[in-house]
């Protein structure tokens, strides 16, 4: 495994056209996306898709995403494209939108988990449209973490999850959006939000129309994507999360945990610090937020935390994806 740095905004065509190669030979490489970091394998590929299910760790119920250069790469993966489809292509293409659409029979099933959709994305980071321009393919792209791991935001943070596990590591610095993409259904009757992610529900009903809930998965039925499993995004640490203002709780767990010889940390918005803690601050403003997340999680971990203190964040609509995020790796009540 090798990791290579590439300028961010005018990645060379040099080291693109090697992680290119890569893919269409059916090897894994791992590259910055504006969300999160994602582990690439040529999607029109069994065996290659199989390979980043493997290495992963990921069960094979939960489907991925192709990543591909433009609409006319996705509706070439389509056997239909719906207008709808297409409005939203043009209004946030390329960007953190994940489109579920009715798949082509050649699409391998393996990348589906066996759906009759396929989710497809076009990003925006001219590192991964780099990548899928010299691959000449969709890349199949999950996060470039474990199963039910914490999601990266650095190319360190891959190393050290993935290791030898990818055949290059393409470090184009720390991703700007912070957290997984919008994944929006439009393979059934309904638009259906099954993911939120960094863009506001109402800038897609502008677009869309009013917007389904996909009901949140829990067991392997396959219906289920990834960001639909219940633990998912988990620091190694258990979490515990605060309903805001809530702050005696979180300073009794605080210095109950210290006394009892736990490494505690926090990872705080507004909450005053508690006695003995490790502190990290978070902006206060959603996009910033996003933008730091899983690297003060990992930070948390690296530390050596066995619990994560965090106060909730506002319940408006522009933090649903966060909410979701810390949702998922909290201790379940
Ligand atoms: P990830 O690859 O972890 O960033 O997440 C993939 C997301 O895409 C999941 O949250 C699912 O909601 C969604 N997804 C992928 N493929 C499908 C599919 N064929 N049908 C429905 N949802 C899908
Ligand atoms: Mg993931």
């Amino acid at each position: 495994m090798r990791t290579v740095e590439v300028d961010p905004a005018r990645p060379s065509g040099e080291v693109l056209a090697e992680a290119g190669k890569i893919i269409r030979r059916g090897g894994l490489v791992a590259f910055p996306t504006e969300t999160v970091y994602g582990l690439g394998g040529n999607a029109l590929d069994d065996a290659a898709v199989r390979r980043i299910f493997a290495a992963k760790g990921r069960p094979s119920f939960n489907p991925l995403i192709a990543h591909v250069i433009d609409v006319d790469a996705a509706r070439a993966l389509a056997v239909r494209w719906p207008a709808v489809a297409e409005r939203l292509a043009e209004r946030f293409w390329p960007g953190p939108l994940t489109l579920v659409v009715a798949k082509r029979v050649d699409v391998p099933d393996v990348l589906t988990a066996g759906l009759p959709a396929v989710a497809i994305r076009a990003p925006a980071h001219p590192v991964a449209r780099g990548l899928i321009e010299a691959a000449g393919v969709p890349v199949a792209a999950p996060s470039a973490n474990r199963f039910t791991e914490l999601s990266p935001t650095t190319a360190l943070h891959v190393q050290k999850a993935l290791g030898g596990r990818v055949d290059l590591i393409l470090d184009g610095g720390p991703t700007s959006v912070g957290i997984e993409s919008t994944v929006i259904d439009l393979s059934g009757p309904v638009p259906t939000l099954l993911r939120h992610g960094s863009i506001a529900r109402s800038d897609i009903e502008a677009v869309a129309g009013e917007l389904a809930l996909g009901a949140e998965g829990e067991g392997e039925e396959p219906r289920l994507g990834p960001g639909m499993v219940k633990r998912h995004y988990s620091p190694r640490a258990r979490l515990h999360l605060f309903a805001r203002g809530d702050v005696p709780a979180l300073t009794t767990t605080a210095a109950e945990a210290t006394s009892r010889g736990l490494r505690v940390g926090a990872v705080l918005r507004l909450a005053p610090d508690p006695p003995g803690a490790r502190v990290v601050r978070m902006p206060t403003d959603p996009a910033g937020y996003a933008r730091v997340l899983y690297a003060a999680l990992h930070q948390m971990d690296d530390l050596g935390c066995d619990l994560i203190l965090m106060d909730a964040v506002p319940d408006a609509p522009e933090w649903a994806g966060i909410r979701d995020r810390l949702r998922r790796a909290a201790d379940q009540p």
